[in-house]
């Protein structure tokens, strides 16, 4: 009586789609709203330093933007938060206290790998480059 069970237990896993993800050839479905990466906005970003305050991880260090981009005249120091991926517990603290709402939010989630493991490319890229 049990090996017939067993037989039909076998083929009904043969047919069954694989109950995990090819993870990273698959990637896994999150929600839109999940606290993926975040980075300022320079455009909006005054250089204020209350994000980096509010930080419980010490993951935001406030840093000048380089020579060669635009730096919008609201932000005297010229400085923005550039915040280590490898330290961001993603509490979304910073995201929260931003007076100006700077941060751009994401679903961005794998971060493990040859790719940016702070937020500078993702910082600087929101500002035009200027020659000179
Ligand atoms: S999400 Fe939280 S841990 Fe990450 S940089 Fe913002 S305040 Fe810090
Ligand atoms: S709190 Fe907002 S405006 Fe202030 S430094 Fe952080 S991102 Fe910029």
């Amino acid at each position: 009586m049990k090996r017939p069970k067993l037989v039909e237990l076998v083929l009904q896993n043969l047919l069954r789609k694989p109950a995990t993800i090819q993870y990273p050839r698959e990637k896994t479905p999150v929600e839109e709203d999940s606290r993926g990466i975040q980075y300022a906005d320079l455009t909006k970003c005054t250089g204020c330093t209350l994000c980096a305050l509010e930080c419980p991880a010490d993951a935001i260090k406030m840093t000048p933007i380089p020579q060669g981009y635009e730096i919008p005249a609201k932000n005297p120091k010229k400085i923005y938060p550039l915040i280590d991926y490898l330290k961001c517990v993603f509490c979304y603290r910073c995201v929260k206290i931003c007076p100006v709402n700077a941060f751009i939010v994401t679903s961005k989630y794998d971060i493990a790998g040859p790719i940016q493991i702070n937020s500078e490319e993702y910082s600087l890229s929101t500002v035009k480059k200027v020659s000179g």
